[in-house]
């Protein structure tokens, strides 16, 4: 049975490389009928930050990425969190260390640190020497009375291939002479990621192990330890690194891309944006199609598919793809993300009437098309929370024009006298503004576009006016004519 996990370190948000493995697992869980599994890696602990499983958590449930057995909802294979299968892992080391196959290390910070610093002198590879690996139990006993505490490292067979046969790659082979003996266990007990992610992938019957690039050159380590005890390895698969849009490798202080998955959110990008997004991010469906539900994700998604050569974090086309199904999202679901960040910037009230209300929905409405993500909001609509407008050079050029006075002064009249200010009511001011003075089309819509939004081109007019309110629009209609 497909049994896949996503194993984060609780160091703080889901970062969007994070988010794509989570993705890719829960997709292929989810296309071969398997299960996924959330599983907290948190023996790193100086790197743990609090809250930060929650927040991990919500994130993943906003993309709709649900998971069938974690610390939340349990399952066969609990505890889900790393720190709580302390005592297991221990079990682990022992066995290792009966057989051989793992010694205890005494060589303090300071011992290895040398070590580090005369290897690279000799242009070597900093590797761990091997000076503990033979100790004679009188040895270990001195340094016992001297008070120094051990960590145990994995005995590395020397001279061996280590050939990890993985899906994207085909078979990627690492010489065991380049790996140092490393360490399993710490000076308190506490086991190391390399060591303790092998046990808990077997005990929790995991099929696939599928992760990003970074994590290949841990796989070799990870494939001896299954070796040691003669277990079968789970299938890999290393997706592509994840390029910025300058394409050099992304790293978390890049300020040139929004890094987790929390801002996009807060900005009001919409969840299926970013996970057909994601998706595509070193996966490739067969069609030429490229907007996909996450339910259709589930269906075509294949790991033969997925792609070895780095994949580019287009921002623009995050952008351009957000778009898309914000023009089809429901207008009051928008409007909702919306309003925080008009509050936020100071345009509405932390409290809205009802009638305050409706009318933010239509302004949302007609900048839908437009629209990226939510927090555009506030530029866009700019011209709908201030009387008076600064003209651009263009739009300066527009009123320039010698009819427009006769336009906008039949114009303002005919608003006058309306007895509402529907959109409807705008149209048939616009229609008789035309009837009266002759001009028509561009010479006509231009003008009144102009003056009233300060823009040359802009969502729907009539609605526009009409959300603007007669205030506005005739005190800008005389700013332009006095
Ligand atoms: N805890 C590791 C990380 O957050 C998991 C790596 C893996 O999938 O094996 O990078």
């Amino acid at each position: 049975k497909v049994r896949v996990r996503f194993a984060p370190s609780p160091t703080g948000h889901l970062h969007i490389g994070g988010a794509r493995s989570a993705l890719f697992n829960y997709l292929f869980a989810r296309s071969q009928g398997g299960d996924f599994i959330l599983r907290i890696e948190d023996t790193d602990q100086e790197r743990n930050v609090e809250d930060a499983t929650s927040r991990l958590m919500e994130s993943l449930r906003w993309l709709g990425i649900e998971w069938d057995e974690s610390v939340d909802v349990g399952g066969p294979h609990a505890p889900y969190q790393s720190m709580e299968r302390i005592d297991l892992y221990k079990e682990y080391v022992q066995r290792l260390l009966d057989e051989g196959k793992a010694y205890y290390d005494y060589m303090t910070e300071e011992e290895l640190a040398q070590e580090r610093e005369e290897q690279m002198a000799r242009g070597e590879a900093p590797k761990y020497s091997g000076r503990d690996r033979d100790l004679t139990p009188e040895q270990r006993k001195a340094y016992e009375d001297q008070g120094i505490k051990p960590v145990v490292r994995f005995r590395v067979p020397e001279g061996k291939s280590v050939i990890i046969d993985d899906v994207v790659r085909g078979n990627v082979i690492f010489d065991s002479n380049d790996i140092g003996d490393f360490v399993i266990a710490r000076k308190d007990g506490i086991p190391t990621y390399n060591f303790a992610v092998v046990i808990d992938d077997h005990l929790m019957e995991i099929s696939h192990v599928i992760r990003a690039e970074e994590h290949l050159s841990n796989t070799p380590r990870q494939a001896l330890v299954y070796d040691a005890f003669d277990w079968e390895k789970p299938r890999f698969a290393h997706a592509s690194l994840i390029l910025n849009p300058n394409r050099q490798k992304m790293s978390k202080r890049d300020g040139s891309v929004i890094q987790f998955v929390e801002q996009y959110r807060d900005l009001g990008y919409l969840p299926e944006a970013i996970v057909n997004f994601l998706a595509l991010l070193g996966w490739s469906p067969k069609g030429e199609e490229e907007l996909f539900s996450i339910e259709e994700l589930k269906e075509q998604f294949s790991l033969e598919r997925v792609s070895k050569a780095p994949a580019v974090f287009d921002t623009d086309k995050l952008a351009w793809m957000n778009n898309q199904y914000v023009k089809e999202a429901d207008t009051e679901r928008l409007t909702l993300l919306a309003l925080p960040h008009l509050q936020e910037a100071g345009k509405l009230p932390s409290e809205l009437s009802e009638e305050q209300y409706e009318w933010l929905k239509q302004l949302v409405g007609i900048y839908q098309e437009q629209m990226h993500y939510a927090a555009e909001i506030v530029e866009l609509t700019d011209m709908f929370f201030k009387t008076e407008i600064d003209y651009t050079q263009e739009a300066q050029e527009v009123l320039e024009q010698e009819h427009v006075s006769t336009v906008l002064e039949q114009f303002s009249k005919e608003l006058d006298e309306a007895s509402d200010f529907e959109p409807e009511t705008v149209k048939k001011a616009v229609k008789a503004t035309q009837k009266a003075t002759g001009y028509k089309g561009k010479q006509l819509f231009m003008p009144v576009r102009v003056a009233t939004t300060g823009q040359t081109h802009g969502p729907e007019l009539p609605v526009a006016i009409s959300l603007l309110g007669k205030n506005v629009v005739q005190a800008r209609l005389q700013q332009v004519l006095s």
